[in-house]
């Protein structure tokens, strides 16, 4: 299979990150900045590092993107270049751009002008960090979404000795239970007549919320 080739725009803390990891990854993934010093920093680590303005049409034309797979667009602070390579890499026909927003307003004008997806990498860390803490451990809990995540729950004292069926989590506490510990052994099936124990765990999905105060009661 032909190896995804990827273009990274701007090499801040974040167009650094990705670009580098997507190279260990074995991608292609050729790099753009205007700052000489950052792209030979980087020179080893990617495909290719170009040094150039973003915003200069005919230097952007001449990397002959149009093929790659992806664009990252990772310039926060220059508004101006951050849209308009945005636009140039959407007008080469790249399938899917990937934006870096500084604001919300940074960010609407970005899928405007065809973004086909916007982030806050500060804030969504934070987010992400700020769950994990409340959750107590970073190892039982798998974040399926920014909104969603799987992790194991400690059967409520008031939960023992009622089956799932009986206590209809489902609907009265918005989340799917979809195995339980017991013994540490994992049953991937368990009967829904089957009376819970103190001791069980459960293997459940949930929105992170909801998650975070069964968790914390
Ligand atoms: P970080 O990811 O570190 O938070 P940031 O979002 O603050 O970065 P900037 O510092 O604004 O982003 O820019 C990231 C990179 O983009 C810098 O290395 C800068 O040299 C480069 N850059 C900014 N404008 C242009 C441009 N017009 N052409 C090419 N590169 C540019």
């Amino acid at each position: 299979m032909a190896k995804k080739e990827f273009v990274v725009f701007g090499l801040g803390r974040f167009g650094t990150s990705v670009a580098r990891t997507l190279a260990e990854s074995g991608c292609e993934v050729l790099v753009v900045d205007d700052n000489e010093d950052k792209i030979h920093e980087i020179a080893d680590y990617v495909t290719h590092a170009v040094c150039a303005n973003v915003t200069d049409v005919d230097s952007l034309e001449s990397l002959g993107i149009s093929n790659f797979d992806g664009a990252i667009v990772a310039i926060g602070q220059n508004l101006e270049a951050s849209v308009m390579v945005t636009i140039l890499a959407k007008e080469a026909g790249i399938p899917y751009v990937l934006a870096k927003a500084q604001n919300d307003l940074h960010a609407k004008v970005l899928k405007k002008v065809g973004a086909d997806m916007v982030v806050f990498p500060e804030k969504e860390t934070g987010i992400r960090i700020a769950n994990n803490i409340l959750m107590g451990n970073f190892f039982d809990a798998v974040e399926l979404s920014s909104t969603f995540s799987m992790m194991e729950l400690d059967a409520l004292q008031e939960w023992a000795g009622h089956s799932l069926r009986e206590l209809n989590l489902r609907a009265k506490n918005k989340i799917n239970v979809i195995g339980i510990k017991r013994g540490g052994k994992l049953n991937i099936n368990p009967d829904a007549d089957m009376p819970l124990e103190k001791d069980d765990i459960l293997i459940v999905i949930g929105k992170n919320e909801i998650l975070n105060k069964l968790k914390n009661q």
